[in-house]
């Protein structure tokens, strides 16, 4: 078996809006627990689950009430985007890893305002302010602590991911009026400065 087909036979569903497990707040995993089977194999199935569809996915998605979640953002996902939107995105590749109980702190309160979409509210995307930096803290699939700097996009994504764990959507934090399908958001707002988005639909 290859190492793809065994990361397909892995994905877990993904839940989508409307389950409550998506807005409840997750429980601490214990850290004696981190090294079972059940916690491991969650970690695997989480990791093939994100494989190639998603920069970063939280444990509610998959229907578990507890406080992980995985991040990555590989090179393969920046190939097709323009250089001057990685550059102002500040969006460089981040390597696969895990969060388990994390806590974020803001660094840097000043909001930055991208298009942004989530694989639990599938077939939307809509602008969403974030912190330009956070710091945060975890433990990795070892129990060990770590701690990190994040800004730009992958802030973005801790933000993202991390408010999965205590209960919260984008949507309870995206400018309403900037909500697009993903489709139109391909053909037509992808590309387009976030400033011109908001001024047409009246986001401002
Ligand atoms: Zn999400």
């Amino acid at each position: 078996m290859s190492p793809e087909d065994d990361r397909d036979e892995l994905r877990l569903p993904i839940v989508q809006a409307g389950d409550p497990v998506l807005r409840r707040p997750t429980r601490l995993v214990p850290v004696d627990e981190i090294a079972s089977d059940r916690i491991q194999a969650l970690l695997d199935a989480m990791i093939a689950t994100l494989s190639g569809v998603g920069v970063g996915l939280a444990a509610p998605q998959v229907g578990v009430d507890l406080r992980i979640a995985v991040i990555e953002d590989p090179p393969e996902y920046h190939a097709q985007m323009p250089d001057d939107l990685l550059e102002a995105q500040d969006r460089t590749p981040v390597e696969r890893y895990v969060l388990i109980n994390p806590e974020l702190t803001v660094v840097d309160a000043k909001p930055v305002e991208w298009f942004e979409g989530c694989l639990s509210v599938d077939g939307y995307r809509a602008v969403v302010p974030r912190a330009t930096a956070v710091h945060v803290r975890a433990l990795d699939r070892e129990g060990q602590p770590f701690e990190l700097d994040a800004t730009g996009w992958h802030a973005r994504i801790l933000q993202h991911e991390i408010d999965h764990l205590d209960g919260c959507l984008y949507v309870d934090r995206m400018l309403t009026r900037t909500l697009v399908d993903s489709e139109s958001y391909s053909e037509r707002w992808g590309g387009d400065a976030i400033d011109h988005v908001k001024a047409l639909f009246g986001a401002d």
